[in-house]
């Protein structure tokens, strides 16, 4: 199985934004011969190119919320995959399917969503099928003005789902029984809460009551407050360390920018 995940951006929130400090292109999946591109917010286009991911393999385009660290680049990344846009004729070839929230769809210009072979409308609870790969849409409580959704991967081999920006709720557990590998979104470390995030303390028990427990965890999408301008170091290898100690999961990774990891490795 050659099934990969490419970290292009591990750092959310605003601060990562301004600074870079964490890079926040989002993640790229590779996934049973299908590159897809997840929540590309700024600057995903550059990492793309700095970590030698070819942006023209891209032909499922996935933004889970409309906040800025998430459709950012989007238009660049429809753009950019495909190696000419029209024949001599003008006639544009269309490529690709798009995954979103209606309000994100409202955010890209017509000239773009026509390069598109379909724009899907997506919510937590629809299920679309691509290629043999079946995407259902997960339950978040993030924004009280933006829907926004996460999403399960069901593949004939594994399955891997990603929590997009949420916080905990009584039925996070559930909805994430049965999955293999979670990439998290966790932006702030121990028990610093926050409204519209997961912060480590709180999602420990949350972790345990997945059912069977996870083969592999990936955390990612770190706040300033965990590693950058207003943290006093970096908390994510004391936060993996913590996950390690108190969470049923065997194997657990922090995310770095330009990380590879082959899905194989993770389902061990
Ligand atoms: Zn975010
Ligand atoms: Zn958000």
């Amino acid at each position: 199985m050659k099934d990969q995940l490419v970290i292009l951006g591990s750092g959310g929130g605003r601060h990562h934004i301004r600074t870079q400090h964490r890079a926040t292109g989002g993640f790229l999946l590779k996934i049973n011969g299908v590159q897809a591109h997840i929540d590309p917010g700024p600057g995903a286009i550059v990492r793309l190119n700095q970590y030698e991911e070819d942006p023209v393999k891209t032909e499922l385009f996935i933004t889970t919320h409309a906040h800025v660290d998430h459709y950012n680049d989007i238009s660049a990344i429809i753009e950019s995959s495909r190696e000419t846009l029209h024949d001599k004729n003008y006639n544009y070839h269309k490529k690709g399917i798009l995954l979103t929230t209606p309000e994100v769809v409202g955010l890209i210009s017509d000239y773009h969503l026509n390069m598109l072979e379909k724009v899907v409308r997506f919510k937590a609870g629809d299920t679309y099928n691509y290629k043999d790969i079946t995407i259902i849409g997960t339950k978040v409580i993030h924004s009280p003005v933006n829907e926004g959704f996460g999403i399960i991967f069901k593949l004939k081999e594994y399955s891997l789902a990603y929590t997009s920006d949420t916080m905990v709720f009584d039925d996070f557990a559930k909805q994430y029984s049965g999955i293999n590998i979670l990439i998290l979104n966790l932006l702030r470390p121990d028990s610093v809460t926050c409204k519209r995030h997961a912060c480590t303390d709180e999602i420990i028990p949350y972790l345990n009551s997945i059912e069977p427990p996870l083969n592999s965890l990936i955390i990612t999408h770190f706040g300033s407050m965990m590693d950058g301008p207003r943290s006093k170091r970096n908390f994510v290898p004391s936060q993996v360390k913590k996950l390690q100690e108190k969470t049923n999961i065997k194997r657990i990774i922090g995310a770095e920018d330009g990380l590879k990891i082959q899905i194989n490795k993770l389902l061990v």
